[in-house]
């Protein structure tokens, strides 16, 4: 495992990695999500149960609609479940206040979206560097060091002062993956990361997102292109909110 400041080697993705810890990176039981509005609730997701290992490549799939970024979303933090007990790499995370819940997501989470979230005033350097900002910690030569070290690793080192809108779709997505990447996350998530994006741009997202798995980082991929499914140990298929295949 490499610390927050070093940059890393040629060939590393930075994700954080640790073979000896059996402690399940997700554990859900029984977990549900209703979103009530004032005309009517929803039930995202009912009963979901779900068991992600270290170092595993979930693929959620299912009709539009069916929860699946509702359950990354709960998986990731973003939302709270209704009910049932999710650990997060062994941490409870209902009673989490909201700041411990960040920081949680700060430390152990990298977010890939489908539509790339980088923010359009900050160069891509600067938005990478971003989560690290948050953290703390780590001065600003360190971060901008890891940040460039990151988009060369993605392909976009010549980028790096350009701001998202001069790049194509899957430059965008692929400065995201380093952003996601920067903070050494146990739990990459990602969220139709190719539904932007053609079948070329989209391709070598996926291969980046695979080369991290393969580094051992444990990954989470909302995906409903058959294209990729080889790509992931297991998929977990969900209809109206429940999960119909594990
Ligand atoms: P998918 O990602 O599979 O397309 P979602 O998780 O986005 O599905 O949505 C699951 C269900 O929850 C849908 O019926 C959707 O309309 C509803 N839903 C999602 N987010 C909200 C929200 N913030 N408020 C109300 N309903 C929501």
């Amino acid at each position: 495992m490499t610390n927050g400041t070093a940059a890393p080697a040629a060939g590393d993705m930075g994700v954080h990695t640790d073979d000896t810890d059996q402690t399940p990176m997700v554990a859900m039981r029984d977990v549900g999500k209703v979103f009530v509005t004032e005309r009517m609730e929803t039930h995202a997701l009912e009963n979901v149960s779900l068991t992600v290992r270290r170092g595993e490549y979930l693929r959620i799939e299912g009709p539009s609609g069916c929860g699946k970024s509702t359950l990354l979303g709960v998986i990731g933090l973003i939302e709270e479940a209704s009910g049932g007990d999710y650990r997060l790499d062994g941490v409870a995370v209902a009673g989490l206040s909201r700041t411990q819940r960040a920081r949680l997501r700060n430390r152990l989470l990298g977010f890939v979206f489908q539509s790339f979230n980088l923010i359009a005033d900050l160069t891509l350097a600067e938005n990478v560097e971003l989560p690290l900002a948050y953290r703390g910690g780590i001065d600003r030569q360190a971060r901008r060091e890891r940040a460039l070290a990151l988009l060369d690793r993605v392909g976009l080192a010549p980028r790096a002062g350009h701001y998202p809108a001069q790049l194509s779709g899957g430059q965008q997505q692929r400065a995201a993956i380093a952003r996601a990447l920067i903070g050494e996350p146990a739990l990459l998530l990602a969220d139709e990361p190719t539904g932007n994006l053609d079948a070329g741009a989209g391709g070598e997202v996926m291969d980046l997102l695979a080369e991290c798995h393969a580094e051992g980082a444990t990954v989470c991929v909302v995906s409903h292109d058959p294209a990729y499914a080889h790509m992931a140990d297991r998929a977990l298929r969900l209809d109206q909110g429940r999960v119909v295949a594990p």
